[in-house]
């Protein structure tokens, strides 16, 4: 018999599915499943969410502070952090210190954060994982809309007539909205999907076109649709045959209802927020945008990524969606009565930890993520966090790969045990509940942040109670001196009961009153009120093969494992699907290579290599080798794929191309 059920939000992508979680009375243990009321979902989960039950065990958690390796209290813990920080602070200026935080963090934590760093410490030295998914997304978003608006939502995925999915393996990444575009597609079978990916993906063998475009080249291609859209000649080469050119190109000028989704394919490059636009170019010339079945649609690849762009997680954004102008910067420290905001943006992720190695940074706070996997040149990160004089790390795990270069770490609370909100790929705001205690010492990330904000003499402004009234703090900071100028407006919110908040999709105006969609009245956030076609010049990625590194890699997500696979790595199930990781190789390459199917290869980049097994995939590009980015040097393997992977960045967006890196393969 059911004793308990609680309505929460899945933890891991940005399709931000609803689940309930379930108590049997009698055994006392918990089940987990899709949400039939949550808009996002309709009861669908995929493989992950269906077994997050089996994720919440204790072992492996961070339990309580540490200092070094000993365990200490909250009071000391938190007075050396704060004691350590307000040091650095005082002797080399607000510039010296950073955090690093995540799109795993809540609204409320990220919200906490970053007002401490930007309004209270004075420095925008806070930047978050989200750079490394999406951040191009924003800066294209920005440049042509005048805001970071997604115009659309799920429910076009269900009107469209042709759903285009670029640099995006949803079948795998955001399962239950590919569950939704092939339901909608046994509805309509008229209805055409086309993918648009180097590699024939899970979503690629499901679509009725599928465009292996030469890495990189996407900005080519969609530089040509919109020159065929007006009428124009056109002649580019995106390394695919050119009647399925003009397929796609026909079936996107006849198909007025058309939604282009793309996801870290396009983001995770040198040319990222050019690929953006290239692509947004092509709705706004159309007007295809913010229609019931139209429009472009980036999904996010973190539960949170969304909730972070809000309350300013990115170093170059104040809250609630403002940026550095100087009407903003005021405007914000005059609603936090701060005594000293930051007034210029801060250090983006890459360049955050060259200034740790460099030594400009002294103090790093890692919250909610693991840099020594997940970034670029992943060893020269390690050696920086190495190098660095203090660093704290807030976590849940206690064994991550970056907790080595801990001085303090202090347990967080984990899904299931911390109250908040998120915001999915839709721009829907949800609740996140607890329905476990509290674990050992562990606390919820806001309240850790708040404590030493206290310490370092900011109490006041930080002397919330709970998750509820930061909430609320966030949603009148949205609706302050806002006229209708920016797009993130949740008045509708403000002073409403947190604790039955039901999914909403913002701007939220009037209580209850959610939004679906925006732009379809032609009135964009630029000061004219349009919009902005940008003028795009396709660039190659920035670091192209030669003799020396031949090849190609491309790396991604696997269907059952999730970032760093700190949950996902408990569910002997999940595991099941991929137990290591494998390099994906074209029979041709293998063959020119002297790899075997099975066999291991020695993958070497110009700064490291890992050892993988191969698995011969004719659905690689030739030219091209594919591994999974989960596996970290504390699982088996030990395969840190981050490693191969130089930290060239987008000019704008300063998000880091992990999709193409040259590399060299050899038998071991
Ligand atoms: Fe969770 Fe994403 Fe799967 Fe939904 S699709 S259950 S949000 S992992």
């Amino acid at each position: 018999m059911i004793d308990t059920a609680i309505r929460t939000t899945c933890p891991y992508c940005g399709v931000g599915c609803g689940v309930i979680a379930e108590r049997d009375d009698a055994s006392g243990a918990w089940a987990v499943r899709g949400d039939p009321g949550h808009p996002a979902n309709f009861g669908r989960l995929c493989v992950k969410g269906a077994a997050l039950a089996e994720t919440i065990g204790l072992d492996g958690r961070l339990l309580h502070p540490m200092i070094g390796g000993a365990a200490a209290g909250w009071e000391t813990a938190l007075d050396l952090v704060a004691e350590k920080f307000s040091a650095v602070i005082a002797e080399h200026g607000p510039d010296s210190v950073a955090f690093y935080v995540s799109g795993q963090l809540l609204t409320e934590d990220y919200y906490a954060a970053n007002k401490l760093m930007k309004g209270f410490i004075g420095s925008a030295n806070i930047d978050t994982n989200s750079r490394l998914c999406m951040s191009s997304t924003v800066a294209g978003h920005v440049r042509a809309f005048g805001s970071d608006t997604v115009p659309g939502c799920y429910e076009d995925l269900d009107l469209a007539d042709l759903v285009v999915l670029v640099g995006s393996n949803t079948a795998w990444c955001h399962p239950v909205a590919f569950q939704r575009i092939l339901a909608a597609k046994t509805r309509r079978p008229d209805m055409r999907i086309v993918v648009i990916d180097p590699r024939r993906t899970a979503t690629a063998e499901c679509a009725d076109l599928h465009l292996a475009i030469r890495p990189g080249s996407d900005a080519i291609l969609f530089n040509g649709l919109l020159a065929h859209l007006k009428g124009e000649e056109t002649d580019l080469d995106v390394g695919v045959p050119l009647e399925q050119i003009v397929s796609f190109f026909s079936w996107f000028a006849d198909t007025e209802k058309t939604v282009t989704v793309w996801s870290q394919g396009i983001n995770q490059s040198s040319s990222g927020t050019d690929k953006v636009d290239a692509i947004i170019n092509c709705h706004l010339l159309t007007g295809r945008i913010g229609r019931p079945g139209m429009g472009p649609f980036s999904l996010t690849g973190q539960p949170n990524a969304m909730g972070g762009r809000e309350v300013g997680g990115l170093a170059n954004m104040l809250a609630a969606h403002m940026g550095f102008d100087e009407a903003n910067v005021e405007r914000v420290g005059r609603f936090w009565n701060a005594p000293r905001m930051a007034a210029k943006p801060g250090l983006k992720a890459v360049d955050l930890f060259k200034a740790v190695k460099d030594g400009r940074i002294k103090a790093l706070w890692v919250m909610a993520t693991n840099p020594a996997v997940s970034l670029p040149e992943a060893d020269e990160v390690r050696a920086a966090m190495a190098a660095c004089p203090f660093v704290v790390i807030s976590e849940c795990e206690a064994d991550t790969d970056s907790a080595q270069f801990a001085h303090v770490r202090l347990p967080a609370l984990a899904w299931g045990e911390k109250v908040g909100t998120v915001t999915n790929s839709e721009r829907r705001i949800s609740r996140q509940r607890p329905f476990l205690p509290a674990p050992g010492e562990a606390r919820g990330d806001w309240w850790i942040i708040a404590q030493v904000a206290g310490r370092m003499g900011f109490g006041e402004a930080f002397a919330w109670t709970g998750a509820g009234e930061i909430f609320d703090e966030f949603c009148r900071l949205t609706a302050f001196e806002n006229d209708g100028a920016r797009d993130l407006d949740l008045a509708g919110l403000v002073g409403g009961d947190y604790e039955s908040l039901e999914p909403i999709q913002w701007p939220v105006k009037a209580p209850g009153q959610g939004t679906a969609r925006l732009f379809a009245d032609g009135r964009f956030y630029h000061p004219d009120g349009r919009s902005r076609m940008l003028d795009i010049e396709p660039r190659p990625p920035a670091r192209l093969p030669d003799e020396a590194f031949p090849l190609i890699l491309n790396t991604g997500r696997m269907r059952d494992q999730w970032h760093t696979m700190t949950r996902t790595g408990r569910s002997a199930r999940l595991a099941a699907h991929a137990p290591e990781p494998l390099l994906s190789v074209h029979p041709r390459d293998a063959l020119r290579f002297g790899l075997a199917d099975g066999g291991l290869a020695r993958v070497s980049g110009r700064r490291a290599a890992v050892v993988l097994r191969v698995a011969l995939d004719s659905g690689q590009r030739p030219g091209e080798v594919f591994a999974p980015i989960h596996w970290n040097d504390r699982t088996a393997s030990g395969a840190v794929v981050g490693s191969l992977i130089d930290a060239a960045t987008d000019p704008v967006s300063g998000q880091p191309e992990l999709k193409q890196a040259p590399v060299m393969v050899a038998p071991l």
